[in-house]
């Protein structure tokens, strides 16, 4: 077995159990003249050549191995990962009643202790993603374990996030057990029901991590005129129409995205014709709104990652205090924003302090009801806080 040597006192995180380590902590690769496969198990020691971790090998990274284990004992063989991904069930089936919904994210990679792995389920399919050169060496294993160990009719794989890039890997996508339903996927979340787009649809097709936010607007939603910007499938116009607003808007600047969103109105017994449907770029219409001094109760703010990593950091804030400045001054009094984040690269601490300097600059006095964050089928491994990503601020303007 290969071995990877860490760099003098670059261990440090790794005993912490983070579960990355960086090309810029490794010393050297000891193969021993047998050249090793991408996503193959190395041995990682510190510059002692005492025991780390065994973890994944990936050559092109920068993160060029990810922890399989800290465990010196431990095979990483298909036993190892049968019982992860057998943890990793027995944690969602415990609290995701089957009469609140039949679609949760399954595997949530590092979180799960599965670097690179995701796993959605969508009622009787599971859609897979593997985005690291580990999950991919295992990647067959993987498949027949979900076969084996869930009760699922298909299982449909969406490769083709833009991380898979960083780890030299193609885009894959295709069916790799049955077939989907060729009338399309349909899923309930708390009393509501969606159309699920695994093949073209963002992510696996479904913002699920949005679960327990959308039962929030939900009960925020009544007698109040809500703005639903970046709405994709219409999941909150959804929560907000069965929550009783006045009236809605819902604004998307992917006209399939707000097509699916008519489709998801219609599924659950609604006429489109009660929405004021929106196609257009969001800072564009806020801007706009502004100006005709349009006002809203209810505002829900949940734009596509602006900054997938720390370094696009700066931008990124310049994007979010826009957006918030612009939603804080279309609120009535009284008024409620909530609003996201969705980029690895803004921590929470940061995105409270841009909305803060937004709201400060709109001129409103504003305190946070309830910070928001993803759904507990995504869980966050202590030892691994970029788990987690989305945040959300509920905020009331005086
Ligand atoms: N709120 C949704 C998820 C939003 S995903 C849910 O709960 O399911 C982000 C959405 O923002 C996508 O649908 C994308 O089409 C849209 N989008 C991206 N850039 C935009 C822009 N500049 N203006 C308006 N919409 C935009």
């Amino acid at each position: 077995m290969a071995i990877l040597q860490l760099k003098p006192g670059r261990q440090k995180s790794l005993l912490r159990r983070h579960p990355w380590v960086f090309s810029g902590a490794v010393s050297r690769l000891i193969d021993g003249g047998i050249s090793i496969v991408p996503g193959e198990t190395v041995r990682i020691v510190d510059s002692q050549g005492a025991f780390l971790a065994w973890g994944a090998y990936s050559p092109h990274s920068q993160i060029q191995a990810r922890i399989w284990s800290w465990n010196s004992d431990q095979d990483i063989d298909e036993r190892f990962f049968r019982v992860r991904l057998e943890e990793a069930l027995t944690y969602r089936n415990s609290f995701i009643s089957s009469e609140s919904s039949n679609a949760c994210r399954l595997v949530h990679g590092e979180s799960d202790g599965l670097p690179g792995l995701i796993a959605d389920r969508y009622a009787d399919l599971v859609v897979m993603q593997f985005l690291s050169n580990g999950s991919e060496y295992w990647r067959k294993t993987l498949i027949d374990l979900i076969v084996d160990l869930g009760n699922f009719e298909a299982i449909y794989e969406r490769s083709d996030s833009d991380v898979r890039a960083l780890e030299a890997l193609p885009v894959r996508n295709g069916i790799l057990k049955g077939r989907i339903p060729v009338d399309g996927i349909r899923i309930y979340e708390n009393g509501v029901d969606f159309w699920v787009d695994i093949v073209k649809g963002h992510k696996t097709g479904f913002y699920l991590d949005q679960r327990d936010n959308r039962a929030f607007v939900r009960n925020l939603a009544r007698s109040r005129s809500v703005l639903d910007c970046f709405a994709y499938s219409g999941g909150f116009t959804l929560a907000a129409l069965k929550g009783e607003a006045r009236d809605i808007t819902t604004l998307d600047s992917s006209s399939d995205a707000l097509q699916m969103a008519k489709e998801n109105l219609r599924l659950n017994g609604f006429e489109p014709g009660i929405i004021e449907w929106i196609e257009a770029d969001a800072f564009q219409t806020l801007r706009k709104f502004r100006d005709r001094d349009r006002k809203f109760d209810l505002i829900i703010l949940d734009p596509p990652k602006f900054a997938p990593t720390a370094a696009q950091a700066q931008r990124a804030a310049r994007g979010y205090k826009d957006i918030n400045l612009l939603a804080f001054k279309l609120l009535n009094p009284g008024g409620i924003l909530v609003t996201f984040s969705c980029s690895g690269g803004i921590t929470e601490d940061l995105f409270q302090k841009i909305v803060a300097g937004a709201a400060l600059d709109a001129g409103v006095e504003a305190r946070i009801i309830k910070r928001l964050h993803q759904a507990p089928d995504h869980p966050v491994a202590l030892n691994f806080p970029e788990g987690a990503y989305l945040k959300g601020l509920a905020i009331q303007v005086s």
